[in-house]
């Protein structure tokens, strides 16, 4: 059987595969250039072994990168085992690394009515919970890069607002991995139910608009269209200007 044929992949015009090995919660994609692996982001700590048969049953047994879109549990939480097991080089923004050296990280403000009040309620409560192991990077990004080692096809740029130092990952100027910068999971609406900055995140659908970007995949959810990221940009972009 070809594992590959359960997992929802993505290949680009220049033949980049992109596949998501992990879905749900959080979803965590791996993407294969001649011969070389980067995977981005990890899901939560308690799916580990799942992570790690996914990454296996692929014929992973060592990969290049481990990409960070930012230092939150559900996305860094298992960075280390993956450093250690994969020999991956931890990829982080630098507004992110100390995040990621400490294993802690603030929850985000709540963005409608909602989730506001429930993050200032129970936020303190939760923090014990969101705690991982601790990770040292091994390549902190200051600011917009190509990655090396990858050609011409994955490069790194600085989209904050959900968190300060949420990058967003672009392979071969047509497919983004967005992290939590816009979510997939609300029917016609992109909008994450947690920022510490809105207007900055909005800033930074801007900057992703500004690229040729076709399909924006984020961590949570199914991938947003290009038609949708402008509608709602151009919706959202008034009402939230400083
Ligand atoms: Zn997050």
């Amino acid at each position: 059987m070809n594992p590959n044929k359960s997992f929802k992949t993505w290949t680009t015009k220049n033949g980049v595969q992109i596949t998501r090995i992990m879905g749900g919660r959080s979803n965590v994609f791996l993407c294969s250039v001649g011969g070389k692996h980067l995977l981005v982001d990890t899901s939560v700590p308690r799916l580990w072994s799942k992570l790690q048969k996914r990454l296996h049953q692929m014929g992973i047994m060592k990969l290049d990168y481990l990409i960070l879109t930012h230092a939150h549990y559900d996305h860094a939480g298992n960075a280390f085992l993956i450093q250690h097991e994969f020999g991956a080089r931890v990829v982080i923004h630098a507004h992110e690394e100390a995040f990621l050296l400490t294993g802690n990280n603030p929850i985000p403000k709540g963005t409608n009515f909602i989730v506001k009040p429930l993050v200032q309620l129970l936020g303190k409560i939760f923090l014990n919970y969101l705690r991982y192991i601790p990770c040292k990077p091994g390549f902190v990004i200051h600011s917009d890069i190509q990655l090396p080692d990858f050609g011409n096809t994955v490069s790194i740029i600085h989209t904050p607002g959900h968190s300060p130092g949420s990058q967003s990952i672009l392979i071969d100027n047509e497919i983004a991995l967005v992290g939590d910068a816009m979510f997939g999971i609300f029917k016609g609406s992109i909008f994450p139910p947690f920022a510490c900055n809105v207007t900055q995140m909005i800033e930074s659908w801007g900057r992703l608009l500004e690229t040729e970007i076709i399909w924006f995949l984020p961590s949570h959810g199914s991938s947003n269209h290009r038609s949708l990221v402008q509608k709602e940009y151009l919706k959202r972009r008034e009402s939230y200007q400083t």
